[in-house]
């Protein structure tokens, strides 16, 4: 019995070995993959006891996806949270801001996120207090004011917006709310991408993923020079002068469906490095070159931290009433108006 136990904890560990090591990154030799299986097959045993579902960015390390029951963008994800029955914790392997929202739209259910560090640089140049004092000085210049809050930011952010949006959405819910004046936060490169598309004033807010911001057009140019015919897909949250660059801007989710059916067969995914590894796990007869730009909060979720997060049920998210209903107001007005 313990010899057959210990040849199928083998097995498994060299079939996740041979996976994870053709991403071609260092860390996943094979005593790596063996402890990684054996907390594989202790996560599953865990929510499969305790009625879990496991959500996972599209920015997570590659051995987060072998355990997630989803794997998609923040808004993707939260909306899954509220469709899976019977669960009754949901573990969001991701960042905080992520976590709320799948909060907000699951209030019945315990949300945990397992490392509470997972911070994110974009959602912390915007406050509540300074958001309320801004549309104040602006709404003295422009009454029909409102106010579009990427979905990357606070809860309490969220509550105070006209309406949210996605990277995905964002012209959509620009040109269809009731104002010609628009204070887009937190993100700058966001704010002028729509800016470059629409008749309306767009007023940006001074905030940036630093993951994006870093991006350079000249690395960009590097790569087109050396892989003639290479598709780019950049992230609308990158400068303008790289979005200038690529053949197609988009959310992640949908860089993953424009890779899936596009004819192309090589494609630069100019966004963190986390999503050409779900890319090169999921479409293997695909090339795909990388950016190799690592979020420092993505990455402080650990297979190990999750573990722990479903063995202790730590740690919880929490809001107060008036905000998560705020912020719901807010989401909900985005799926209305980026339908
Ligand atoms: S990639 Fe950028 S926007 Fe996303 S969590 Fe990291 S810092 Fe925030």
């Amino acid at each position: 019995m313990t010899f057959e136990l210990q040849s199928s904890t083998t097995a498994a560990a060299e079939q996740l070995h041979r996976k994870l090591a053709a991403l071609g990154q260092d860390g996943y030799d094979l005593a790596a993959c063996e402890r990684y299986a054996a907390q594989i097959d202790e996560i599953n045993r865990l929510k499969a006891e305790r009625g879990a579902v496991v959500l996972a960015h599209n920015y997570q390390r590659p051995e987060i996806f072998e355990v997630a029951d989803f794997i998609g963008d923040s808004l993707e994800l939260a909306r899954k949270a509220r469709e899976v029955r019977g669960a009754e914790i949901i573990v969001f392997c991701g960042v905080h801001f992520m976590a709320e929202t799948a909060k907000v739209f699951n209030p019945e259910r315990m949300v945990l996120l397992p490392d509470r560090r997972a911070g994110c640089s974009l959602a912390e140049s915007v406050t509540a207090e300074a958001l309320a004092e801004r549309k104040a000085e602006l709404r003295e210049i422009y009454p029909d004011l409102k106010v579009v809050s990427y979905v990357n930011c606070t809860a309490d952010v969220k509550a105070l917006s006209d309406a949210c949006c996605t990277s995905a959405n964002a012209l959509k819910v620009a040109e269809a709310i009731d104002s010609e004046h628009v204070l887009f936060v937190p993100d700058q490169n966001l704010a002028n991408y729509v800016q470059s598309q629409t008749r309306k004033q767009i007023i940006s807010w001074d905030g940036n993923c630093y993951v994006h911001h870093q991006i350079t057009p000249d690395e960009v140019n590097k790569v087109k020079r050396a892989i003639p015919g290479i598709k780019v897909l950049a992230h609308p949250e990158c400068r303008t002068d790289v979005l200038r660059l690529a053949d197609a801007v988009l959310s992640t989710s949908a860089m993953v469906r424009y890779a899936e059916t596009s004819a192309a067969d090589k494609f630069l995914v100019v966004t963190e490095c986390g999503l050409s590894d779900r890319l090169l796990m999921e479409i293997p007869n695909k090339h795909f070159y990388k950016s190799c730009k690592l979020c420092r909060y993505m990455k402080m979720i650990t297979l190990g931290g999750t573990l722990d997060s479903l063995r202790n049920l730590r740690f919880e998210i929490e809001l107060p009433d008036d905000v998560r209903q705020g912020a719901r107001r807010a989401l909900e007005r985005m799926l209305e108006l980026g339908a």
